[in-house]
């Protein structure tokens, strides 16, 4: 972060936070030369010279969860506390992707599984998470046992150990019959894959969750595989290349929750790719009628009292109101 508060995040992508004003909020505005920005204004799609709508997996999916919450972070883009469970997904990521970086195949493969437990251990930190990564070890070492007997121990570290990509896709008007669009619309995905691996001749983007499993994650993490699966298909084979990724098809996509010893890997489904479509068009829909109720609060108790850090400045929550789904 620079001394304005400004978070470098891209060469063409620079996170600029909103202030107050005399108790007005003041909004970020795109700058010349950003490529693509949430502060986009839909009478730009004509203007080369104009920065594209930004999509990631983090902004569609808080669209996804509350409009309002998505006006709050990705518009008027108010600074968030940083709860335990952020700082914890933060670190026992950033320990399994050195684990990766780390680990030497070569003198992995002489040991028995005590010393494969050892040497794993000892390449994960010794911090406030170490019930967790000693799972995650346990899971490693049986990866590790399986792989030398299947005689595939070339696949064990992924090809993409969090990787960046980029890449533009059309949106055209009828994606979504119940939020249509004015004409099509360019926009830019970028999103950070946390593991891919090499199967065959096939990839597999793997999602690393530090919470607990639960069956009613399992909507919320296909729509997050289905946003990697779209942006690795999109991708160009020269950045494929410049990552040092084969440019293979992706056939199935998975996600590991350690703290409850849940792996998933599953074909992946066409209909959670079409559905992402249609929120990517139903929040261009929503800047395009750009009201200042048109990004909507959907308040429950349950979901925004414990989960949204905007419940102190949210109309809705502050007036305990009770409107829409939410799911
Ligand atoms: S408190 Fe609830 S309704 Fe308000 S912004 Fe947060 S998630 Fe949305």
């Amino acid at each position: 972060m620079n001394e304005k508060g400004e978070i470098k995040m891209s060469k063409d992508y620079i996170r600029r936070y909103g202030h107050e004003e005399n108790g007005e909020w003041i909004r970020p505005i795109a700058q010349e030369g950003e490529k693509y920005t949430y502060h986009w204004n839909p009478e730009w799609a004509n203007d080369p010279t104009k920065p594209i709508l930004k999509i990631s997996k983090s902004s569609l999916g808080c669209f996804k969860w509350c409009n309002k919450q998505y006006e709050f972070q990705y518009l008027d883009r108010r600074q968030q506390e940083q709860t335990l469970p952020m700082l914890k997904g933060t670190t026992v990521h950033d320990s399994h992707e050195n684990f990766y970086e780390t680990v030497d195949i070569k003198k992995a493969e002489k040991m028995d599984t005590s010393q494969l437990m050892n040497y794993f251990s000892s390449l994960f930190p010794i911090d406030d998470y170490v019930d967790l990564t000693q799972k995650m070890v346990t899971h490693e070492v049986g990866r590790f046992i399986e792989a030398k007997k299947e005689n595939t121990l070339e696949n064990f570290i992924p090809v993409g150990n969090e990787v960046m990509f980029d890449t533009d896709i059309v949106i055209l008007p009828d994606t979504n019959k119940n939020y249509p669009l004015t004409r099509p619309y360019v926009v830019h995905l970028q999103g950070v894959i946390d593991r891919i691996f090499r199967e065959g001749d096939t990839l597999i983007p793997l999602e690393l969750k530090t919470g607990p499993w639960k069956d009613t994650n399992l909507s919320g993490i296909r729509r997050e595989m289905a946003f990697y699966t779209l942006l690795l298909e999109n991708v160009s084979a020269q950045e494929y290349e410049e990552k040092g990724l084969p440019n293979l098809p992706i056939t199935h996509w998975g996600w590991y929750y350690p703290a409850t010893n849940h792996l998933t890997i599953e074909e992946k489904k066409k209909s959670t790719i079409t559905a992402l479509f249609k929120s990517i068009a139903q929040l261009i829909h929503a800047y395009e009628n750009n009201l200042p109720d048109n990004f909507k609060a959907t308040f429950f108790h349950k979901k925004c009292i414990p989960h949204c850090s905007y419940n102190h400045i949210c109309p809705a929550a502050i007036n305990n109101e009770t409107e829409g789904e939410w799911f």
